[in-house]
C-alpha cells in the first residue's frame, strides 16, 4: 500500500501499485502501522498538570502562551496532530493556533473555545469565564464569536477540579443553556458543555448543545443513564466525549467505584449507537500531561474496550467531534497528511500506540522520541 502525499495533504491512497509516482520520495515505513494522527478532542493547553489550577488567575499572557506552546509540543510528539482545546486562560490559545495555521511554527492543528462559561466562583472560575445572568451569557458568547474561537464551551454543572464546585449540581437552567446555544448557533459556532450529573446531560441535551464532555451520568445514587436521555441523545446526534483514564492501587475506593460506572455507561452509550469520542481532559491533575493520550487508549483497551472503538474514538470520530471531520482523522485522498507510524501489530497491542516510530504533520516530518 502506497499513501502519496502532495502539498500537506492525502492525494492518492494505492493498494495495487509497487511504486509511488517517479518524482515522488519514498519513505518505507516497512511493517509498521500507519494510521492518522490522533484527534485529542478536550484539552487545557495553558494548565500546568502539576500545579494549582487557581494559579492561572494569575499567570500573565506570555506565560500562558508559553505554557500552551511546549504542551502542544509534548501533546504533537505522543502522536496527537489535533487538539481541541476546551478552555484556556484569556485567550491564550487563539494566537498559537494561528502561529501553527500560518506553518511558522511546527505543532499541532488547534480548534479552540477560550474561557468556558460559568457562575461566579463556580467550576473553573479561574480561566476567567464568569457570566451569570442569561444577558451575559449571551454577551460572552458573542465576544468570544468577535475573537475568533472556533467552538463555545459551557460549564453545565459543577466539576471535580474546583475547590467548592458540586459536579452533581446544575450552574445554569434550562433557558439560560438554550440562550447559549441559540447565540452561538446564530453565530455559526458549535456549542458543547461540560456535565457530569445526569440531570445537568439531560437539560444540555434539551437545550440543544452538540457535545457533552465527560457525558459521566453521575447521580446521588451511582452512575446510571436512562434510556430516554440516551435515546435522546442518539436521535440527535449529540458527540459524548468521554473522558480517558487509569485507575492503580492507589486511587481512592470512590473514585474507582465512579470510574467503573463512567465506562459501563459509556459502553451502554456506545451499544445504543451514540457517538462518542475519547480525550484526555490533559492538563487538569498530575496524572494528565499533555501526552497522556496513547497510554490512556493502551489502558482502556485492557478495561473493555476494543481496539476498534478506541481507535475511531480518537482518530476519525474524535475529529468530527471537533467538526474536522471532512480533513481529519482518516487515511484518505482529500484529507490532510497528519499521519502517525507506530510499532507493528498496533490492533492486536494498543501499548505498540506509545511506540511512535514517525510522525507528519500536514506532510512535514515531525521529529520524535517515544515518550510513554
Ligand atoms: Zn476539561
Amino acid at each position: 500500500m502506497i499513501v502519496v502525499v502532495e502539498g500537506g495533504q492525502i492525494s492518492a491512497v494505492d493498494f495495487a501499485v509497487t511504486d509511488g509516482p517517479p518524482e515522488a520520495a519514498l519513505i518505507d515505513l516497512g511493517e509498521l502501522t500507519l494510521l492518522p494522527g490522533l484527534v485529542d478532542a478536550h484539552t487545557h493547553l495553558c494548565w500546568d498538570p502539576d500545579g494549582d489550577p487557581e494559579d492561572l488567575a494569575d499567570d500573565p499572557h506570555e506565560a500562558l502562551v508559553e505554557r500552551a506552546r511546549q504542551h502542544a509540543t509534548a501533546a504533537l510528539h505522543s502522536g496527537v496532530t489535533t487538539i481541541r482545546d476546551l478552555g484556556d486562560r484569556d485567550f491564550a490559545t487563539l494566537s498559537l493556533r494561528e502561529d501553527y495555521r500560518q506553518g511558522t511554527q511546527l505543532g499541532p492543528e488547534l480548534v479552540v473555545s477560550g474561557p468556558p462559561l460559568t457562575r461566579t466562583g463556580g467550576h473553573c472560575w479561574y480561566l476567567g469565564g464568569a457570566a451569570d445572568s442569561t444577558d451575559d451569557l449571551v454577551d460572552a458568547v458573542e465576544q468570544r464569536a468577535a475573537r475568533g474561537v472556533d467552538w463555545i464551551k459551557v460549564m453545565a454543572t459543577g466539576g471535580f477540579v474546583t475547590e467548592g464546585s458540586d459536579p452533581l449540581q446544575p450552574q445554569y437552567d434550562h433557558d439560560q443553556l438554550t440562550a447559549v446555544v441559540e447565540a452561538a448557533h446564530r453565530m455559526g459556532l458549535p456549542v458543547t458543555a461540560h456535565a457530569h450529573a445526569a440531570a445537568g446531560i439531560a437539560a444540555a441535551v434539551a437545550a440543544g448543545v452538540d457535545g457533552i464532555e465527560h457525558c459521566t451520568f453521575i447521580t446521588e445514587d451511582g452512575v446510571s443513564a436512562s434510556p430516554d436521555i440516551v435515546e435522546r441523545i442518539v436521535a440527535q446526534g449529540v458527540w459524548c466525549g468521554i473522558t480517558t483514564g487509569q485507575m492503580d492501587s492507589e486511587t481512592p475506593a470512590d473514585i474507582i467505584a465512579v470510574m467503573q460506572g463512567v465506562w459501563r455507561v459509556t459502553r451502554q452509550l456506545i451499544d445504543s449507537g451514540a457517538r462518542v469520542a475519547w480525550s484526555s481532559d490533559a492538563g487538569i491533575s498530575p496524572r494528565k500531561a499533555h501526552n497522556v493520550l496513547p497510554a490512556d487508549l493502551a489502558y482502556l483497551s485492557r478495561h473493555g474496550f476494543t481496539v476498534t472503538e478506541l481507535l475511531i474514538g480518537a482518530t476519525s470520530a474524535a475529529a468530527a467531534s471537533c467538526g474536522l471531520g471532512h480533513r481529519k482523522g482518516r487515511i484518505t485522498p482529500g484529507f490532510d497528511a497528519d499521519l502517525l507510524a507506530v510499532g507493528a501489530g498496533v490492533n492486536h497491542d494498543l501499548t505498540r500506540l506509545c511506540d511512535v516510530k514517525a510522525l507528519w504533520r500536514n506532510g512535514t516530518q515531525v521529529p520524535v522520541e517515544t515518550t510513554c
